[in-house]
């Protein structure tokens, strides 16, 4: 289920759903604006950030901070914005998370919503890699945001909606290694995330460590 924390997200109906998805090892500044800026283009009633419990197409690569952790950081990115929410649903789903899976669950606790499904280009450009991609074609559209600092070309596998929003080059993986070597993370990323980062003992030197042993 999405976090429906406030009374209004209950009551309203949701006709215009958007969905972000993210590993957010961290959440920084660059997922917050792409989220409230689409929602402001689009008139989505809803923007949910949908924490990726188990990133299997990361999985391997590195040490992915645990889902809990993550989706208590996105939790105090987010904070009372309105109209965006967190959402825990592949977190409290076992399993690989699979967008189509996400998609399928979201669909029936919104019935009848429109889905817009909210990606960067780095991103847009794994979507043929996705499970059963063309069923998530079927389901949602693909809206894309510019990402500074990569060079993927959207495939042509459908129709996208491009959306101009800040240009922000921020990632998680320079947030991570900021975090390690102790250079700051000031505005990059949300003073309630650091918080909870720090109250979890997240992101020490040792995941460098772990990375450049494989
Ligand atoms: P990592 O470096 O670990 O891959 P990330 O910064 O890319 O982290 P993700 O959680 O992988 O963050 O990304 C979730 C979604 O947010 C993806 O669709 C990604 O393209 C998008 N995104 C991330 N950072 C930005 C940014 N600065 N501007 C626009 N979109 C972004
Ligand atoms: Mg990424």
């Amino acid at each position: 289920m999405p976090d429906v924390a406030r009374p209004e997200a209950v009551s309203a109906p949701v006709r215009r759903l958007g969905i972000f998805g993210g590993t957010f090892d961290p959440p920084h500044v660059g997922h917050l604006v792409t989220a409230v800026n689409v929602r402001h283009a689009l008139a989505l009633d809803l923007v949910l950030l949908v924490v990726a419990g188990s990133p299997w197409q990361k999985e391997g690569s590195r040490r992915i901070s645990p889902a809990p952790d993550r989706l208590a950081m996105v939790r105090a990115a987010v904070g009372d914005a309105a109209g965006i929410e967190v959402s825990s649903i592949e977190v409290d789903r076992p399993g690989p998370s699979y967008t189509i899976d996400t998609l399928t669950d979201l669909r029936s606790q919104f019935p009848g919503a429109e889905c817009f499904t909210i990606l960067g280009e780095d991103a847009a450009a794994l979507v043929p890699t996705w499970e059963r991609y063309r069923e998530v074609l079927a389901l949602t559209r693909l809206v894309v945001v510019d990402r500074p600092g990569s060079v993927c070309e959207v495939p042509a596998i459908t129709e996208w909606i491009r959306v101009e929003v800040p240009h922000l080059e921020v990632s998680s993986t320079d947030l991570r290694a900021r975090f390690a070597d102790g250079r700051p993370l000031d505005y990059l990323v949300p003073p309630a995330v650091l918080r909870v980062a720090s109250e979890r003992g997240l992101y020490r030197s040792d995941d460098i460590v772990w990375a450049a042993k494989r």
